[in-house]
């Protein structure tokens, strides 16, 4: 069943991609948004393996932040995780990540879902006049980012914007609010709180004990 409710003969299918490190609730409400508007049949959230354009800092390692993305979207029916970029070797390119999820879902309509932030960096990603035959682009507002389709360059009948309710959350907010001892409830789910405390995620010393039995 989608997001509405209703059975597709060609299934509608999100693609999610991000680091997810950690995941938080502006990238639920993300995918959320765009699987009501679109009524997707399911969202596929796909963490980076090695990130091309976070190669200058230390990502956490993919086993975590796959880990944290099945904890925060085990409830949702429509939510799935896949592990199709944290298990290719090698820096993660979404042209690879599109032309993967083709070949498993050749007759899928495929919706790549983005913050605002990304649309401008689109146009140089690698291969980028191919994504657009394999997917259809849907970004998100996200505060703190005008989005300018005409200036990103990107082609227009592949890239629509929505507008999602605000949520002024990052990943790097919650890593720094982790590492400072702030608290982080309520900008990630319950279970991701409880996940980055239990071993010790983003902490400045970053001790993990559950691994050490
Ligand atoms: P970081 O600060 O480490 O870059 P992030 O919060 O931007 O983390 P990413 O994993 O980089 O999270 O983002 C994955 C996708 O989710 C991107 O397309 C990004 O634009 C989008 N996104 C992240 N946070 C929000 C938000 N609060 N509202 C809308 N879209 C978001
Ligand atoms: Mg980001």
């Amino acid at each position: 069943r989608s997001a509405r409710g209703n059975y597709h003969d060609v299934p509608r299918i999100g693609i999610m991609g991000g680091t997810f490190d950690p995941i938080h609730n502006g990238h639920l409400v993300a995918a959320s948004e765009v699987a009501w508007v679109y009524d997707l049949d399911k969202v596929i959230f796909v963490p980076t393996g090695r990130p091309v354009f976070k190669l200058d800092r230390d990502v956490t390692n993919a086993e975590d932040r796959y880990l944290m993305t099945v904890i925060a979207t085990a409830s949702n029916p429509n939510f799935v995780v896949s592990r199709a970029d944290i298990d290719r070797p090698g820096i993660t390119y979404t042209i690879d990540t599109l032309r993967d999820f083709r070949a498993l879902y050749p007759d899928a309509e495929l919706f790549f879902i983005t913050g605002a932030d990304v649309i401008p960096q689109l146009m140089r990603w690698k291969d980028a006049d191919e994504m657009w035959d394999i997917a259809h682009f849907v970004g998100v507002s996200r505060p703190g980012y005008e989005v300018n389709l005409r200036k990103a360059g990107v082609p227009l009948r592949s890239v629509d914007v929505i507008e999602i309710p605000a949520l002024a959350i990052s990943s790097t907010d919650v890593r720094r609010r982790a590492q400072a001892g702030e608290p982080v409830w309520y900008l990630v789910p319950d279970g991701v709180v409880q996940y980055i405390s239990k071993h010790g995620l983003y902490h400045p010393r970053g001790t993990d004990e559950s691994r050490e039995i």
